[in-house]
């Protein structure tokens, strides 16, 4: 069983400034430092630091070129990554004293994902493998499509949340994994038990897998329900915390560990990742996720 994660990498440059730029004004900023991102790229981080072979397609520019390079060295196939005129996806991001943040989020080569380079990478893939893929990249109708006509088994992690998600082709999902933004803004419901109570109505042949931060996480999948609850840690930086949670269950599932340990055991991983500062590099390796 082969894992594809057909999804978004970003370059987050993060500038320290005194406080957010107004209308009109020019200000220095008073730190900078580069990270990579997206949720693609963290939950592949994830996959492959869980102990599975993962392959990430998708598409980066000429200025990514160590995303891929870092990528690979993490353990990540990276054959599927290609590189696109134009620059990477990024975001430029304004941190303030009081650690508020803005963000400009710019798309880049996350949004002009070609057709044919979907048909050429499913091509490598066959029924019963697995196909992740997460709210950020352009063509997911067509992926979505693509990926369960093959036969592929379909993780769908709707983040970032938009209106857009409700013109997918939502029957060809597998399994749903959501946070609590997500599931309110998918079911209109503001409870776990409303969330998952209309998940199961929606999409009564999909499994959801719903995270709910300090609270843990639940998994419903017709009359199959687990709870878990989180481990009590001090956080002190949630970044990539559901990516974490997803690359940890799905790696686990994909090895054929039971539901229980799956659960198990990207609760622990996240716990270790909200203790520490950053995106992917936060993320843990399996020795640390006992
Ligand atoms: P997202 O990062 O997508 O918003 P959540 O906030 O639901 O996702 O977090 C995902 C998982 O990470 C949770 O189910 C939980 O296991 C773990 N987690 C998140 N925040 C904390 C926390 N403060 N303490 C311990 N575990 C946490």
């Amino acid at each position: 069983m082969k894992i594809l994660n057909f999804g978004s990498i970003n370059i987050d440059y993060v500038y320290g400034v005194p406080h957010f730029v107004k209308p009109a004004e020019t200000i220095a900023s008073t730190s900078y430092q580069v990270f990579m991102g997206g949720k693609g790229c963290n939950q592949s981080v994830a996959l492959a630091k869980a102990g599975v072979q993962v392959y990430h397609a998708g598409a980066i520019g000429e200025d990514g070129i160590w995303i891929k390079n870092q990528l690979n060295d993490w353990g990540v196939n990276v054959d599927f990554l290609t590189i696109s005129d134009g620059p990477t996806g990024h975001a430029i991001i304004q941190v303030e004293p009081s650690g508020q943040n803005a963000i400009i989020i710019h798309g880049g080569s996350n949004q002009a994902i070609h057709s044919f380079h979907i048909h050429d990478v499913l091509q490598h893939f066959e029924k019963g493998d697995i196909l992740l893929v997460q709210n950020e990249i352009n063509a997911l109708p067509e992926l979505l499509l693509a990926a369960s006509e093959r036969g592929l088994k379909i993780f769908f992690n709707p983040a970032p949340m938009t209106p857009s998600v409700f013109e997918l082709p939502l029957e060809t999902i597998d399994v749903f994994i959501i946070n609590e933004v997500e599931g309110e803004e998918l079911t209109n419901r503001n409870t776990a038990e409303g969330i998952l109570q209309k998940m199961a109505e929606q999409f009564p042949n999909a499994a959801t897998l719903l995270t709910l931060g300090e609270k843990g996480a639940r998994y419903q999948h017709a009359s199959e329900i687990r709870s878990i609850n989180a481990k009590k840690v001090k956080a002190i930086d949630t970044t990539a915390a559901g990516d974490t949670f997803i690359g940890y269950f799905l790696a686990n599932w994909a090895l054929g560990e039971t539901l229980d340990t799956c659960l198990q055991k990207a609760t622990q991983a996240s716990a270790i990742c909200v203790t520490r500062a950053g995106g992917a590099v936060s993320i843990p390796s399996k020795e640390e996720v006992m």
